[in-house]
């Protein structure tokens, strides 16, 4: 050996000798021993982290110690590249907006954009010594993978596991498309909270209140508390504990609403929250979860103050077309000159927000694809039983969200970069009309259905489906991506290319997306296979900054890999990643290397 150990020489010849000559390349598919691993397709929303060589570096100790051990490892690479985050990705990259191209014209920006990011992944994770077989890779958005997922669909719509339903969906007024459940998040805002003086009309026995001296002052008034004032030509009802006793001679009366003038009931009911404001409440569709309940259980009216861009109506009168923002600041003021607000005070709550660009969500009626899953989680949440939990107190957390889901899976997206739902609709009588298994993928806005007429009303006019699936609809495919599942039109059956991967032997991933990724994944996989699609999950913790932080784009404290190995070996920084404990969050602090 001459001279010492340089690693600037070494590390890229071997990288380079591992990618060129497969040697990490998955081989023996009749090994009577497969450790196979779902390598999780990092989101092409920007460049790699710190997180990302932390967990890459780990699964790599699991595939090198089972090669070690003579198993044949399939140890793949994908690169989730459709959805939202990717299209944000080229808007900000390119300094467009998705809304002023054509459908067709965006995606290939977005591919553009895309490719390059992949090409600085792949560059970063060769650069990390991990031994992926670079001959087993995938993106989410290649033709391959959209027939899967539209087969995915076409499988559990036949099924009866999906369905299309014009009804309350969460909405980002930001994105302009409905978004599901676990895509919001909590987020604590300073808001005012404003004492609203609401006129009675008649009281619950019939009676109507004397003289008409004015809100607040004859007691012919009571209080709302409200963050949300630019709600208020939303407003259908008026909510009443039954327990609460001051106000029960007001149930079943009526009340007028401040400055908009429309007259709502006052209903009795117990969800009312008695620890918040004046205990009565006012329902408007929509402002919050309650509201749904209250607009369905009670069947009450549906105003539509606030349209898809969180713009107001034009039933906001003289506040249409103003921003959401910008109505609440012009109907506080209105109020307290009219005499209605009684007091305004600095507020801290808790909001829910897109999790993508954290704007505050809106609950719009739109029509939306569903997968039904709240009928089924006790057996989801038993799937979760039956893989092994490493470390095992994460179980947790998946139980967690399982027992916190309120709502069916939406999975349509009123976006442009992502996979087409493979439907028509007969223009006349709307009867789902489905692609031919044998023709997917196809793109129902370019494509003409199989059939030459209705099925239903002979009417030989379609409409194409627009939405595009929720992004978690394809990558929670990723098991049956890599063994390659598909339909066999001859034999009408779906098959599996290469069976022996599947259920995997582990699925690795973060914590912070038990709920988006793995719980999809369970959800889809179960229902296509009826198997459980992993025997063991790994779940890794988070790379914080120095003072224990989130690291990310909007703090401005994301530390590239490429930046740390421009210093470092890579065995370095595998040996920081080696001394970690699995499933913990921990500082990334230069000084440990
Ligand atoms: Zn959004
Ligand atoms: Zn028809």
């Amino acid at each position: 050996m001459e001279g010492a150990y340089d690693p600037e020489a070494i590390e890229p010849r071997w990288q380079e000798t591992w990618v060129e000559e497969g040697t990490y390349a998955y081989g023996n598919g009749d090994a009577d021993t497969q450790y196979t691993i779902d390598t999780p397709p990092p989101t092409v929303s920007g460049n790699l982290h710190m997180g990302h060589l932390y967990q890459f570096t780990l699964q790599d100790f699991v595939a090198r110690f089972h090669r070690m051990h003579d198993d044949a490892v399939y140890f793949p690479f994908g690169y989730d590249d459709n959805g939202i985050a990717s299209e944000r990705l080229t808007e900000r990259e390119l300094g467009i907006n998705h809304g002023d191209f054509s459908r067709r014209e965006f995606q290939e920006k977005c591919r553009d954009v895309c490719e390059d990011y992949e090409r600085g992944f792949t560059e970063d994770v060769q650069s990390l010594a991990v031994s992926v077989d670079w001959n087993n890779t995938y993106k989410t958005i290649q033709p391959r993978v959209q027939r899967i997922s539209q087969l995915s669909f076409l499988d559990l719509y036949e099924q009866g596991r999906e369905y299309r339903q014009r009804a309350p969906t969460i909405w980002c007024p930001d994105c302009e498309t409905a978004i599901s459940q676990v895509e919001q998040e909590d987020q604590r805002k300073h808001t005012s909270f404003n004492d609203i003086a609401f006129e009675i009309v008649e009281y619950g026995d019939g009676s109507t209140p004397e003289g008409d001296a004015g809100p607040g002052e004859t007691g012919d008034a009571f209080t709302i508390s409200t963050t949300r004032p630019e709600l208020l030509p939303a407003c259908v009802s008026v909510f009443v504990h039954p327990d609460d006793d001051e106000n029960q001679h007001l149930v079943g009366g009526t009340a007028r609403v401040p400055l908009f003038g429309q007259e709502v009931p006052i209903i009795e009911d117990d969800r009312v929250d008695l620890e918040t404001g004046s205990g009565i409440v006012m329902c408007c569709t929509f402002g919050d979860q309650t509201d749904i309940e209250w607009y369905q259980a009670y069947d009450l009216d549906l105003r539509i103050a606030i349209d898809e861009s969180g713009t107001m109506t034009d039933l906001a009168d003289e506040y249409e077309g103003l921003s959401t923002a910008e109505a609440r600041e012009a109907i506080i003021e209105d109020l307290d000159e009219a005499g209605y607000l009684l007091e305004s005070r600095d507020h801290e709550h808790a909001v829910q927000v897109h999790e993508r660009c954290e704007v505050e969500v809106e609950y719009l009626v739109t029509e939306q694809w569903y997968v039904e899953i709240l009928d089924r989680t006790d057996e989801y949440l038993e799937a979760g039983r039956q893989m092994d939990w490493y470390p095992e107190k994460m179980f947790s957390r998946y139980e967690h969200w399982i027992d916190g889901l309120e709502w069916d899976w939406c999975i349509s997206r009123q976006r442009d970069s992502g996979i087409p739902f493979p439907v028509w609709y007969c223009a006349d009588c709307g009867e789902v009309i489905l692609a031919d298994r044998g023709r997917l993928p196809v793109e129902p806005i370019e494509d003409e259905p199989s059939v030459e007429a209705c099925p239903e009303c002979g009417c030989q006019a379609f409409e194409p489906e627009t939405d595009v699936f929720d992004t978690w609809a394809t990558s929670s495919l990723t098991p049956l991506i890599n063994a390659g599942w598909d339909w066999d039109s001859e034999t009408e059956e779906y098959t599996m290319e290469r069976e022996q991967l599947y259920p995997f032997t582990l699925r690795p991933q973060g914590h912070d997306i038990i709920s988006f990724w793995l719980f999809h994944t369970v959800v889809k996989c179960y229902e296509h296979t009826g198997e459980v699609p992993f025997e063991n999950v790994m779940i890794n913790g988070m790379v914080l900054d120095e003072n224990r932080e989130a690291m990310s784009k909007s703090k401005g404290n994301v530390i590239p890999p490429r930046e740390v190995l421009a210093e470092f070996p890579v065995d370095a920084a595998r040996y920081w990643a080696a001394g970690t404990s699995i499933g913990d969050d921990f500082p990334y602090r230069e000084g440990d290397l």
